[in-house]
């Protein structure tokens, strides 16, 4: 969507609690949220939370009715605000950002209904456990709270799809990385890339924010039943082992990042295909320390990801990916400090059948490996 260009024509920075409108106000602007929150509060209807990705007060100005209610930021917000004519215009040079407003616009309106028909308040956020100050407002007996991260730099960058959990049925925000998004400014031995901005590893994983259901974006929708009952005791047993809350509601800081890792263990735990899977969270997780600068324990996720590699080359067909996995294996053995070892899985990559056919990959086993040879020989190990 073309609206994240905007920000420079229509960009407007809120501080936190200051009030955008209040009930009877004349409305001439709406907005859609970039980064923060604004909380809604309506006589009627009580509070909702519009979130990074939502439209608000747009129904006032397009029927030309005063403020219903009063829109508050919950954080310091980042907003994009457009009035009657810029917005027909923008409609007309970028029909998706008509057809955002339009939606967005519906669901509410049928929020509205439903509350008419039942009689009851519309639901409001539709994750059960959003309040605008969840960390006050709850009681804490389950541990410290991680998150919500509602700002976050690269929040242009972002856009986010509806997904409903397979599991719980909660709907949530699936967020991923625009494309023309990620700078690429270099690449370690063990392909992993660095970004300037965003990297779009940390939203590789969706999580449901009321289960914490997890697994990589592209399985994630595609969930099977059998497979959600086999993940849920796992899952649990997950949730015990760190009694910190995890809030993934909106963008991710790196802790949220790690944790949305660990909770997609379970789904690839045993499952065909799901060593190499494994591997890949465990080698991001280790990602994730390298960027923080803790070798330990980024030689921990280490050690179990080339656990895992391993798994992969020796119980599959590993066809073209023999030579990669063995190059990985080598690889996470030098950094490791297991140089012998090194040299010895090197070895099993040059002698994958295929080896002379991916040349890029041909070079760095060879240089890598001389590289540990020379280590294996200076090295106590
Ligand atoms: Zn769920």
């Amino acid at each position: 969507m073309k609206l994240f260009g905007l920000r420079e024509e229509f960009g407007k920075t809120v501080p936190k609690d200051s009030v955008l409108y209040s009930a009877g106000d004349a409305a001439d602007m709406f907005y859609v949220v970039m980064r923060g929150r604004v909380v809604i509060d309506r006589p009627v209807w009580g509070p909702s939370t519009a979130a990074p990705g939502d439209v608000f007060g747009e129904i006032e100005v397009f029927s030309a009715k005063p403020r219903t209610g009063t829109a508050t930021a919950a954080d310091d917000c980042q907003l994009l605000a457009f009035n009657k004519d810029t917005a027909i215009k923008l409609a007309e040079a970028t029909p998706s950002f008509a057809l955002v407003v339009i939606r967005k616009s519906s669901e509410r309106v049928y929020t509205a209904e439903d509350m008419a028909t039942t009689g009851t308040k519309p639901s409001g956020p539709k994750v059960k456990f959003d309040r605008t100050k969840p960390a006050a407002a709850a009681a804490e007996p389950e541990g410290p709270q991680v998150g919500p991260v509602t700002t976050v730099e690269y929040a242009n960058s972002m856009f986010k799809k509806d997904q409903k959990c397979p599991n719980c049925r909660t709907t949530f925000a699936g967020w991923s990385v625009r494309s023309n998004a990620i700078n690429l400014t270099g690449r370690d031995d063990d392909f992993m890339n660095h970004y300037s901005g965003v990297d779009p590893n940390w939203y590789a994983v969706w999580v449901c924010p009321s289960c914490n259901l997890a697994a990589y974006a592209d399985d994630f929708s595609k969930m099977q039943s059998f497979q959600i009952a086999r993940v849920k005791p796992k899952l649990e047993a997950a949730k015990k082992a760190d009694p910190r809350r995890f809030m993934f509601q909106y963008y991710r800081d790196l802790d949220l990042v790690l944790r949305s890792y660990q909770l997609a263990l379970p789904f690839y735990d045993g499952v065909r295909g799901g060593a190499e899977k494994t591997a890949g969270l465990y080698h991001r997780m280790a990602w994730v320390e390298r960027t923080r600068g803790n070798a330990e324990e980024e030689k921990g996720w280490l050690a179990k990801a080339r656990e895992f590699y391993e798994k992969a080359f020796t119980t599959s067909d590993a066809g073209k990916q023999g030579v990669l996995w063995a190059y990985l294996i080598a690889e996470l053995d030098m950094r490791i400090g297991k140089y012998k070892d090194a040299v010895k899985w090197f070895g099993t990559a040059a002698q994958q059948p295929d080896f002379k056919e991916q040349p890029l990959l041909e070079k760095m086993v060879r240089d890598r490996w001389s590289e540990a040879g020379d280590l294996s020989k200076t090295s106590a190990e």
